[in-house]
């Protein structure tokens, strides 16, 4: 079969790879000049390494993506690095069920009820369905404690999710507790050489992967036509079957016959955008050796600071300290440039580490318009399938990954999954 996939994410990529092994004949478009979507890379001067544009970890349970590492043969790095809260401007430990406990802002009953939730609830139960029909906000204070919520956890769901705060399902942070591992794994060479070593497979199985170009149209008759334009040039080509792993609103405007009721089942799926400012400096930023730290403070600038050199070893960075300054809810941050972005975030930085600054050797701004779906409640009610009203045409994207929150791991087995149902229908 020729088959088109419009996306070099991870979805895109796992599709390809397996039906270039079955032998089929498939070409991927992809608009960016690189592979990888959302965690694609970037390289200053000197360094080894590529370095995602927005903080990117695997846990160790993810078994999609590290099988798949392993079947191409690339190597994985794991390593046990450490978690952190922000409260009230102290940085604490967070990474086991210990650090939980010697937590010193709540009372001992507060942490023992908390771990006892966490760990009957959420680690060890399976049944995420009887928890979709209730909200994170509606119940978990109840569950934990008021104290505990309000000091912990709603400020991070509201530093995460803005607006959206109060609608976002109980599952989504069942998912979060249950799948964290406290080791954590990372491709060599980052997560675009990944990509890169992917897309070298899929070619040799005899695929391409055409960069720089997008798919601005696309109609399903007897086979699909997509319209396709890489600079100046536009063509049309004919595929029997195409698999689109845009999030849906790309999906919706690309493709114009979709049927309205169908349209606007997707339309009304929401979701975040993602900033993240990166630093890189001649010291550590965190100096007590965090890679991640949740802030726990209302009206915080920043979700998180990630410091990828306390995970992955600065020598691969010409050792240089990188640190990522990550950011959701913040929609207008968008249109933002770096200048007034850190200007906005220095006053709450400084707090943090008073000198950064003399250390600072430079910084970029990243933007990922799509990069959070909103999951409210019953959401298993709301996803879209793969399977499209347009017989030849198939959805494998972001907003797909349910009850699990997004990642890589989740990109390869909807790949994985599309790929095998393109085969059989
Ligand atoms: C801030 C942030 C942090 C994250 N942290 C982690 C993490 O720690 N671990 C983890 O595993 N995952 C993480 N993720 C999630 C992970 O990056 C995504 O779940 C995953 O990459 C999604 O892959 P995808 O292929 O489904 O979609 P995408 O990566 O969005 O791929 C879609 C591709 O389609 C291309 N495209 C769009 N329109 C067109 C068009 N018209 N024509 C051709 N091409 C087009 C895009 O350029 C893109 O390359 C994070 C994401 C963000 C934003």
């Amino acid at each position: 079969m020729k088959i088109a996939i419009i996306g070099a994410g991870f979805t895109g990529l796992a599709a390809a790879y397996r039906l270039t092994r079955a032998g089929h004949d498939v070409q991927v478009f992809e608009k960016d000049s690189l592979p990888g979507g959302l965690a694609v890379g970037y390289q200053e001067p000197g360094w080894e390494w590529t370095l995602e544009k927005h903080y990117h970890h695997w846990f160790t349970n993810d078994t999609f993506v590290l099988r798949l590492a392993e079947e191409i043969g690339h190597p994985v790095i794991i390593r046990t690095p450490i978690s952190s809260f922000l409260v009230n401007g102290v940085s604490y430990r967070f990474d086991s069920p210990q650090a939980m406990l010697a937590f010193p802002k709540l009372p001992l009953f507060d942490k023992i009820r908390m771990a006892v939730v966490f760990a009957l609830l959420f680690r060890l139960n399976p049944f995420w369905k009887v928890l979709e029909r209730f909200s994170m906000t509606a119940t978990v204070p109840h569950l934990i404690g008021e104290k505990a919520f309000t000091m912990l956890w709603k400020p991070q769901l509201v530093n995460k999710m803005g607006k959206h705060a109060e609608k976002i399902s109980l599952v989504w942070f069942w998912a979060r507790i249950k799948k964290r591992t406290t080791s954590l794994a990372y491709p060599e060479g980052g997560f675009l050489s990944f990509a890169q070593a992917l897309t070298t497979r899929i070619e040799k199985q005899g695929g391409v992967v055409r960069y720089n170009t997008e798919v601005t149209r696309l109609t399903d008759d007897k086979a699909v036509r997509l319209t396709i334009r890489q600079g100046d040039k536009v063509e049309t080509a004919e595929f029997n079957r195409v698999i689109v792993t845009l999030p849906s609103f790309l999906f919706v405007k690309i493709a114009s016959n979709l049927p309205g009721p169908y349209r606007q089942s997707l339309v009304r799926l929401e979701g975040l955008s993602a900033t993240n400012l990166v630093l890189r400096l001649r010291k550590p930023f965190l100096a007590d050796g965090t890679y991640w730290m949740s802030v726990c403070e209302p009206d915080a600038p920043v979700m998180a600071i990630i410091e990828h050199t306390n995970f992955m070893d600065k020598r691969h960075y010409h050792n240089e300290h990188l640190v990522y300054l990550g950011n959701y809810a913040f929609t207008d941050a968008l249109d933002w440039n770096k200048q007034n972005l850190l200007a906005l975030y220095d006053p709450f930085l400084r707090k943090i580490n008073r000198d950064y600054k003399k250390s600072l050797i430079g910084y970029e701004l990243f933007k990922a318009p799509f990069a959070q779906p909103i999951v409210p409640r019953n959401y298993s009610k709301l996803m879209p399938s793969m399977v499209t009203p347009l017989p030849h045409v198939f959805l494998a994207n972001i907003e797909q990954v349910y009850p699990w929150d997004r990642g890589t791991n989740y990109a390869v087995e909807l790949g994985e999954k599309v790929a095998k149902i393109v085969q059989k229908l």
